[in-house]
């Protein structure tokens, strides 16, 4: 962790139903097999030493983002919180879209943020699709029960029936068919004796009721599809409606928390849940569902189906560019898991949808890294100084030592070594032939100070054919030395970052910006794709500190007075470093 005082997590209301339900003992009672399983399963285990069971429930077809690791932060820190676990769990039950390479990265991204499902012994990583038995037989259950049905309207009848906000549904036909002629169907659909879309299974509820989705959602679809994990074993699929309660009863999960579209789901998710405790399948207490708002972050989309086309139609150089949203993306870009950590404490949660400003990421990012990213010295925009009287104060000398602290507010981290020599790279902008009141850089006849070095007296420049500058000449003032008693003699208000041109490494440096230029690139429909930021990646020849030929990738340096840059993970070899702008030192967008 990095050393901000880690503040007390701020409360929130789901703090505060969890700490009432442990006050309570709501899931005091609860059992656990050590594996997911129906009521005699759990019923034969221990007390669960959960106190309580969250999940991350991922579907593995896209990669995370950091709507994902507000989610992931989330469920995680109120089982580390309270005692509890956090199950990852593949909500693979969609065959379709769903891969193995998708399972991988959202495992490693979940991970690499500092999470982990190992706990009280085991691993709590668990697959969706491994419950379709279970999931099976308590379709089958609800069927005898009564409370469901094979329906065979047709997808076009079905809506029609269904009514409006406005409007009840009407029954449909087949809703009261006798239990053994669904039973029957259900299990011809099961064993692929119909086409995709004959028929579904369908909860009986209410076609009247006020809220849409309890108007007999389908449960049950016949999809004649492959799956990652089954294979060619179930050629029908539960609806995700009733597949997800399902989930968490199985896994004894007590608090259910998703974003807040599912919150007219949550009357369905209830009585699913209800109905297979009356038939002895499920046991009290069950899960209960909390909705919070998703993140919604500025100059940002989330949405996987636009992330997917990013990258498909190369708009990014892949999932993981610099400048995508995703955490494999992020953490390339220099994004820290604690930074992460920090945006998601900060941001909390409600239950109001709300839009985050992209510079609170930002924020989290360049408070996380000032603490601990290590200093250095880069030039990226580079313009020759010639000191003009070296030999007089050095001599035959071509190096003179300086160093500087690695950190500021931590000597204990040491000191980094570079030499001064007769020429050294600075910012094409510390210069200026006539410069304007306030400029205190370098100007004929103006003093400034080489950081770390020396005061250096500027004394003109050389120009090319076309008048363009190509060198700036000054001269050392002696006994200047940054460190030595003379260092204050003399007086200066501009300090110049500089690098060696005899020992500076060539370092291509990638600037990125925002990857929109608009605050909401995909509100009210607008095609996202024709508000991307054309400057969004600038990639100049730098000049940094000769240590830096050390960096691997993932080091993080604060480049003195630009910003935060890391090694880039995928591009950087041995000492040849590549660096990306992680963020800058200030927030300079909308200003
Ligand atoms: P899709 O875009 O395909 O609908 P999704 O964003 O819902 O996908 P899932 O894989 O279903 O992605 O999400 C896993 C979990 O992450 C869910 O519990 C979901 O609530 C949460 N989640 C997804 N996006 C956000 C977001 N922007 N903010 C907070 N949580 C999110
Ligand atoms: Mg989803």
């Amino acid at each position: 962790m990095s050393e901000r005082n880690a503040p007390a997590p701020a409360s929130n209301f789901l703090r505060a139903v969890i700490e009432k339900d442990l006050a309570n003992g709501t899931y005091a009672s609860r059992r656990w097999a050590r594996s997911p399983g129906d009521a005699a399963h759990h019923a034969a285990g221990e007390p669960d030493p959960a106190k309580i069971r969250t999940r991350f429930p991922p579907e593995p077809n896209g990669y995370l983002h950091v709507g994902h690791a507000k989610s992931i932060c989330l469920n995680f820190g109120l089982a580390r919180d309270y005692g509890g676990v956090c199950h990852m769990r593949f909500d693979d039950t969609n065959p379709e879209k769903e891969s193995v390479e998708y399972v991988e990265s959202i495992k490693e991204a979940v991970q690499w943020l500092g999470f982990g499902w190992d706990a009280f012994g085991a691993s709590q990583l668990y697959f969706a699709s491994d419950y379709f038995d279970f999931m099976y037989r308590a379709a089958e259950y609800l069927i005898t029960a009564g409370h469901a049905y094979i329906d065979q309207q047709t997808p076009d009848e079905m809506r029609a029936s269904r009514g409006t906000l406005t409007e009840p549904g009407t029954n449909s036909p087949w809703r009261d068919r006798p239990a053994d002629e669904s039973l029957a169907l259900f299990r011809e659909m099961r064993d692929g004796r119909h086409p995709d879309g004959a028929m579904v299974l369908r909860a009986k509820i209410d076609m009247a009721s006020p809220n849409i989705n309890m108007r007999d959602p389908a449960i049950y679809r016949i999809k004649h599809a492959h799956h990652h994990n089954t294979g060619d074993k179930w050629c029908i699929y539960p609806m995700y409606t009733y597949a997800h309660p399902l989930e968490d009863a199985v896994e004894g999960v007590t608090h259910s928390i998703c974003t807040l579209e599912f919150e007219d789901q949550r009357p369905f998710y209830d009585w699913v849940l209800e109905r297979l405790a009356e038939g002895g399948l499920l046991a009290h207490p069950l899960p209960k569902q909390y909705e919070f708002a998703r993140l919604n972050l500025t100059y940002v989309v989330t949405s996987k189906r636009k992330l997917m086309q990013l990258v498909t139609e190369k708009h990014v150089s892949g999932w993981d560019d610099p400048r995508m949203p995703t955490i494999v993306g992020l953490r390339r870009r220099g994004y820290t898991a604690e930074a992460l950590q920090l945006f998601a404490e900060r941001i909390g949660v409600s239950k109001a949808d709300s839009w985050i400003d992209y510079s609170t990421l930002e924020g989290a990012l360049r408070d996380d890294l000032d603490g601990r990213a290590a200093r250095a010295m880069a030039v990226l925009d580079p313009l020759r100084l010639k000191l003009t009287n070296w030999d007089e104060i050095f001599g035959d000398r071509q190096a003179e030592p300086s160093s500087a602290p690695v950190h500021p507010h931590h000597p204990e981290r040491g000191t980094r070594s570079f030499n001064l020599t007769r020429e050294v790279w600075i910012e094409r902008e510390d210069f200026m032939e006539e410069a304007p009141k306030g400029y205190h850089r370098l100007f004929p006849g103006n003093r400034a100070r080489l950081k770390y070095g020396y005061v250096i007296e500027c004394t003109g420049c050389e120009k090319d054919a076309d008048g363009r500058i190509t060198a700036v000449l000054a001269t050392l003032v002696p006994d200047t030395k940054s460190g030595t008693p003379g260092a204050d003699s003399v007086k200066v208000k501009g300090v110049i970052t500089w690098v060696s041109v005899a020992e500076g490494l060539s370092a291509e440096v990638r600037l990125y910006d925002r990857l929109f230029t608009e605050a909401h690139p995909d509100a009210g429909g607008r095609d996202f794709l024709t508000v991307m930021n054309p400057d969004s990646v600038r990639s100049v020849q730098a000049f940094v500190e000769p240590g830096l030929a050390a960096a691997v990738a993932d080091d993080k340096f604060q480049f003195e007075r630009h910003g935060y840059f890391v090694a880039d993970r995928v591009d950087s070899v041995a000492g040849r470093p590549v660096f990306n702008r992680a963020v800058t030192l200030k927030d300079s967008w909308g200003k």
